[in-house]
Formats: C-alpha cells, sequence, structure tokens
C-alpha cells in the first residue's frame, strides 16, 4: 500500500486531476488548515497559549520553469513579514526544488541566501526540507554553502537513508541545526532500510549520538517525528548523559496527534508544529497517506460525506 501510494504521488495525471475533486479538497483539510497563508497564520494562533513555536510551509515541489521561483521566494518573504507583525514564534520550511533547484542551482542558492537573512531578521531559522534522494547531496551542498554565512539555517535528515550517519560527521562540525525524519519517499534497498523496525532503530541511533552535541551546545536537533514512544526513548538517553528534554526540539506536523503535542509542550518538552497550507498539496497529502495507511480509510469517509 505505502509503494502504490507513493507512486501515485509521483504521477502527473493524478496531480493534475485528482485536487480538483472536491471530495479531495475535503479530505485533506485534516493536515491542512487551508490554502491561504491567512488560514496557516490563523490556524497558528492556536498554540501560541499552548507555548508551542510554529514551522510553516507553503507546499510546492519540482518547479517547470525558471521564473516560478521568484513567485515562490517573494511568498517566503511576504509570510516572514506577517510572522513578525504578528509577533509568532515562527521559522520556515522551504523544498530546495520549490526554489528552482532542478533548473538552476545557483539562482536557488541566491533565493535561499536571502531567505536565511530575512528569517534572521524575523529571529529565526531557514530549514531545509530533504526531497527524494535524487536531491540528498545537491541539498547538503546548498546546506554547506548556505552556512557559511548565515549560522541560523538548518536541513532535514532522513534517519532511513544509510548515508545519513556520515552526513551527520560531516556536518557537525559546522554546528548546524538538523531535524531528523525518518523519510517520506519510496527508496531503493540498496540505499535505505525499508522496514519499520531498521527506521526507527536508525533514528533512536543516530539521535543518541548527537545528543552529546545538543549538550555541548553545538547542535541545535529537532526530532521530526510522532512516534512518542521514541521521542520518550531518546528523552531519557538524554537525561542520562545529563541532557535536558527541553534541550531539543519535538517537531510535528499540523493535524497528526495534536493530543500529544499539548500533552509534551505541558510536560516541558520543546514543541514546534508544522503547518502546511497551499494549493499544490497533492504530492504531499499523498505521502502523508502512505505513512499511515489507516489515513485511507479516514479520506475515504470524508469523501463520501460521513
Ligand atoms: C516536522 C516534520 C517535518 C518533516 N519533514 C520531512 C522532510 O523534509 N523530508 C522527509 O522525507 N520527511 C519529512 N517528514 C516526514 C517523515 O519523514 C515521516 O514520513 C513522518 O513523520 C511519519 O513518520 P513518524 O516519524 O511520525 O513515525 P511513524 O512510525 O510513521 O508513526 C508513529 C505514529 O505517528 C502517527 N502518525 C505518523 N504519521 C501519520 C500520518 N501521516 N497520519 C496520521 N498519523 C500519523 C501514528 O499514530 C503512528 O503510529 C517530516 C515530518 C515531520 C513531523
Amino acid at each position: 500500500m505505502r509503494t502504490i501510494l507513493l507512486w501515485m504521488a509521483g504521477n502527473r495525471w493524478l496531480k493534475e486531476h485528482l485536487p480538483r475533486l472536491w471530495f479531495a479538497r475535503r479530505a485533506v483539510r485534516r493536515f491542512m488548515p487551508g490554502e491561504q497563508m491567512e488560514d496557516a497564520l490563523e490556524a497558528a494562533e492556536q498554540f501560541r497559549p499552548l507555548g508551542v513555536a510554529l514551522l510553516f510551509t507553503h507546499l510546492g515541489e519540482n518547479l517547470e520553469r525558471a521564473e516560478q521561483a521568484q513567485a515562490v521566494a517573494d511568498h517566503y518573504h511576504d509570510l516572514l513579514d506577517k510572522i513578525m507583525a504578528r509577533g509568532l514564534d515562527g521559522e520556515i520550511s522551504v523544498k530546495p526544488t520549490q526554489l528552482g533547484l532542478d533548473l538552476d542551482a545557483d539562482a536557488t542558492l541566491a533565493h535561499l541566501r536571502s531567505l536565511a537573512s530575512h528569517a534572521a531578521q524575523a529571529k529565526g531559522s531557514l530549514w531545509l526540507d530533504m526531497e527524494g534522494s535524487a536531491y540528498t547531496q545537491a541539498t547538503l551542498d546548498l546546506y554547506h554553502a548556505l552556512k557559511a554565512d548565515h549560522p541560523a539555517v538548518g536541513i532535514c535528515l532522513q534517519a532511513y537513508l544509510k548515508r545519513t550517519p556520515a552526513d551527520v560527521d560531516e556536518l557537525l562540525p559546522l554546528h548546524p541545526q538538523i531535524r531528523l525524519v525518518k523519510g517520506a519517499y519510496n527508496e531503493a534497498a540498496e540505499i535505505a532500510f525499508r522496514r519499520k523496525e531498521e527506521v526507527d532503530a536508525a533514528f533512536a541511533s543516530l539521535s543518541e549520538a548527537m545528543l552529546p552535541h545538543v549538550g555541548d551546545g553545538t547542535l541545535r536537533l529537532g526530532l521530526g517525528t510522532h512516534d512518542i514512544r521514541l521521542v520518550e526513548r531518546i528523552a531519557a538517553a538524554g537525561e542520562a548523559v545529563g541532557v535536558a528534554k527541553d534541550a531539543f526540539e519535538v517537531q510535528m506536523l499540523y493535524g497528526i496527534r495534536m493530543d500529544e503535542q499539548r500533552r509534551l509542550a505541558a510536560a516541558g518538552y520543546r514543541v514546534r508544529d508544522l503547518i502546511a497550507y497551499g494549493d499544490a498539496w497533492y504530492a504531499w497529502y499523498m505521502r502523508r497517506l502512505a505513512e499511515r495507511p489507516a489515513n485511507l480509510w479516514f479520506a475515504m469517509r470524508q469523501m463520501i460525506g460521513f
């Protein structure tokens, strides 16, 4: 099922036609407060009294024309102004291909530099999402180039990729900001763990290896997962080496385990909720369905009106 859903995520015909269907738009609302920037900013307000910080993503990936990247960058600049105007503890996370990485890597880097400067003015970081493995090295290269003159930039790394321990070792001397996730794409067994137990074990061992660097202040770590048992296991490992549970962040997606987001924040964890919005939600939504096939039943119930 996961493989089929991830294949559907990359299918151009479905990408064009499915989002036009009203029932699909209704189902996606579970994970997305709306398609407009204002919908995301309004939804963010509910997190303020809970002490939960925000991460915003305007959905989109794999541009077809280089000029589109400017409009994407302008949108994020506008978003940063609005985050500042509202006084939100909010950061932004972007996909390199949404800023034209397939078409012009130098122009993508220029957009990222300008967004990183603006994010620093807003007292936050600019995060790079990690896409499929075809983009891993290029995204790391962008990160190295950015980090040279912008300290407050973060990168997402995927625990399922077998190369990730080596990537972490290479990043640590830069005093990086790393969001560790399990990984959302369909990758070959030669380069990625495919069994859940293996991916979970890789996530735990990578996190545990990074904890001492969190402890000495040279790494900002975000655990991008809804796997509470894993978070609690990593927190216990941290405690054993003198790293408090509020020394790292737990980052979760809007609409998923909201009860746990509230509970963790109340229990003294630092929690950040990622709110995604926009009309280019098709591939992103299919990846959310693939993560938990039970979501398919939820989607189907929405479609037929129950
Ligand atoms: C803040 C954040 C940023 C991310 N950024 C990236 C990125 O840049 N690149 C990338 O490849 N991946 C990214 N991901 C996705 C990630 O790789 C996983 O696919 C996703 O988080 C599901 O795995 P999990 O760690 O939550 O654990 P799982 O073991 O899959 O799930 C643990 C539990 O969480 C709940 N859960 C998990 N997913 C869902 C869902 N879709 N719907 C409902 N319940 C669910 C279920 O209760 C499940 O039992 C991101 C995830 C988060 C939270």
